[in-house]
């Protein structure tokens, strides 16, 4: 029912509780604060008697009080001495009652009375103020509604809610609509966190409901659009004919979210993974959703800002996946990630600058287990904020401990995950953490993939990168090359050192193509008065090229693989023994 009609006149309403209680079969009428009657039952005109006589269809027409219905019916019941007596009493009950109720109201307000109809002519009286009859009717047919509403939308977007989508899609099912005629979308925002933690709810909030006025208008008016989490959408459609009509509309969405959406004249880069189910023979409801939820991990694990769709080789895959998500987090409660170390080398001198921490899963069962088996899943389980901290950590306990054992080290580098570089106060943790070992800044290096520009909202990360560099850290720009950001990169990073990426590096002696790449490179570094280091060296070859081209500094299995922590002091005085180098303590 909708009340939109605007307030009705007080002769509505009372025309209107006129019709409803008219033919209640018992005595029952409502009268005002003054007692007049208002509306009243036939049964109540029955009872009263006399005084109804000439009496209208609308009651309240005729100013009726109360006690003259009473004294006419107490006439009609009672000998003409008894009357006066009896109606005082009656009137005295019926004030009380008033007076008892009255009492009972929290601020004041006349709320309501009531008496009930006994067998001997009693009546029900009920009063209400006039106009909070309308108001109260009103009132409960809006929160009715309102209820109805917020059960099955968000508060937020006011998309329907998972509720609504699993209602929604079992009336869908239950249908009898074709078979390969429904396609579920499960849209998950790529970027949101970051937004949420650098920038704010309100920013979230704003950049949700964004999102949501895209995805709303990408499809048509009768596709189901759901918000069912934080940052995740399901849309369902149901008259999509073919996979590449599917497809489209898929693509058509991950580009649109891929535009920046602003917030206060800021833009914020989102993005958006979709996984999409369809509907076949045996599916339910609640399988479909499932399959998309399925299809969206491969879209992520594909690299995000992309659609998959499902098929049924991904079940075990994602069992599996969520397995080790589940792994993972109990592995970094027992802190059994510990990092590897692998030398970097100064090319001229051939001196160890420092060693890269690499971070191992010391895994009960598995043994040591490499990134490619974790990082996936840390990142899953929003854990790679605490896995970069206990590498770090770790890697500066060693360092002090090797300080202490007079084993030279000069420095340490740490990989760093680009949520950790959205982090407040990244600076004050990390120089912390580097007094808490006793370790100065200048001697643990940072490293950074050169993506992160991409994600830079505000600039929180190039200002978080500044700070780290007035605070004495050395910035390493990770894996130069190979992302979609190594210019802009350079100009809003401002590195002290560029990596090479493997790829550019590795098999460079045999290859013209690699090796324009790499003098262009190792140029630009040196024109913008940045150092350049070479990952990926396997070789002797390789390694002369690279030299001659000017490189500073080799890291690669031509010198050590990771290792573990305490091979290095042994692995240290080989290299010196065997390169006839001298060791020079720190
Ligand atoms: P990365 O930072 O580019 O690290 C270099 C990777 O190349 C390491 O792989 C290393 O073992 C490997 N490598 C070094 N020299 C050679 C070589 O001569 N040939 C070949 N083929 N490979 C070489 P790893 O240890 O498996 O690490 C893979 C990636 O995982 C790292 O790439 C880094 O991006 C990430 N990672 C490692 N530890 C951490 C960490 O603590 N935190 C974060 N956020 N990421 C980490
Ligand atoms: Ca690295
Ligand atoms: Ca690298």
């Amino acid at each position: 029912m909708k009340y939109d009609a605007g307030p009705a006149s007080a002769q509505q309403v009372l025309s209107a509780i006129e019709d409803a209680i008219g033919a209640v079969p018992f005595p029952i009428c409502i009268y005002d604060q003054d007692d007049t009657l208002l509306a009243c039952s036939d049964a109540f005109r029955d009872a009263a008697g006399a005084i109804f006589e000439g009496v209208g269809p609308h009651a309240y027409e005729h100013s009726l009080k109360y006690e003259d219905i009473v004294r006419c019916r107490l006439s009609k019941q009672f000998p003409e001495d008894e009357v006066p007596a009896r109606l005082m009493a009656e009137m005295k009950r019926h004030r009380v009652q008033d007076e008892m109720s009255v009492d009972m109201l929290m601020d004041g307000q006349w709320m309501r009375r009531s008496r009930i109809a006994s067998k001997d002519g009693n009546l029900i009286a009920i009063a209400l103020p006039i106009d909070e009859i309308v108001e109260r009717t009103a009132a409960l047919s809006r929160a009715k509604r309102e209820m109805e509403h917020q059960a099955y939308h968000d508060p937020l977007t006011d998309l329907p809610n998972r509720r609504a989508l699993n209602e929604y899609l079992s009336r869908v099912f239950d249908s009898d609509m074709m078979l390969d005629d429904v396609a579920v979308f499960h849209v998950d925002l790529d970027k949101f966190k970051l937004i949420n933690d650098t920038m704010g709810h309100d920013a979230g909030d704003s950049v949700l409901l964004e999102a949501a006025k895209i995805l709303r208008s990408e499809v048509r008016a009768t596709d189901f659009v759901a918000r069912v989490g934080g940052d995740e959408f399901v849309l369902v459609f149901t008259s999509l004919i073919d996979r590449e009509n599917i497809a489209n509309v898929a693509q058509r969405i991950v580009d649109k979210m891929s535009q920046p959406i602003y917030y206060d004249d800021q833009p914020c880069q989102i993005g958006a993974s979709i996984g999409i189910a369809m509907r076949e023979a045996f599916t339910t409801p609640e399988r479909i959703i499932m399959d998309a939820d399925i299809a969206l991990y491969e879209a992520k694990l594909a690299g995000r800002g992309r659609f998959s769709f499902y098929h049924a080789g991904h079940r075990a895959k994602h069992v599996a996946f969520k397995r080790r998500v589940l792994e993972v987090r109990e592995a970094i409660q027992l802190n059994a990630f510990e990092p590897f170390f692998q030398p970097q080398i100064c090319s001229k001198t051939g001196e160890i600058i420092g060693f890269e921490a690499l971070a191992r899963w010391r895994d009960r069962e598995k043994g040591i287990r490499p990134p490619s088996e974790f990082l996936g899943a840390i990142d899953e389980a929003n854990l790679l904020f605490e896995l970069d901290e206990m590498i770090i950590r770790k890697a500066l306990r060693r360092l002090s401990d090797w300080d202490a054992d007079g084993v030279s080290v000069p420095m340490v580098s740490a990989n760093l995950s680009t949520g950790i570089l959205m982090k407040e106060n990244l600076t004050d943790h990390l120089k912390w953490m580097c007094d808490a070992a006793e370790i100065a800044p200048e001697r643990l290096g940072l490293e950074v993939l050169e993506n992160v520009v991409v994600d830079d909202q505000n600039g929180v990360i190039s200002q978080n990168v500044r700070q780290l560099k007035a605070a004495g850290f050395l910035i390493s720009l990770d894996d130069f090359g190979t992302g979609n950001a190594s210019i802009s990169s350079l100009r809003s990073l401002a590195p002290h050192r560029i990596k090479l990426a493997q790829e550019f590096v590795t098999g460079i002696h045999c290859d013209e193509g690699l090796q324009t790449i790499a003098t262009a490179i190792i140029g630009l570094a040196q024109s913008l008065g940045m150092q350049i280091l070479c990952e990926g060296v396997e070789g002797e070859q390789d390694r002369r090229v690279l030299e001659a081209m000017g490189c500073d500094y080799f890291q690669g299995f031509l010198f050590a693989k990771p290792m573990e922590d305490i091979a290095v002091p042994i692995w240290i005085d080989d290299y010196y023994e065997d390169t006839g180098h001298t060791l020079k303590r720190a």
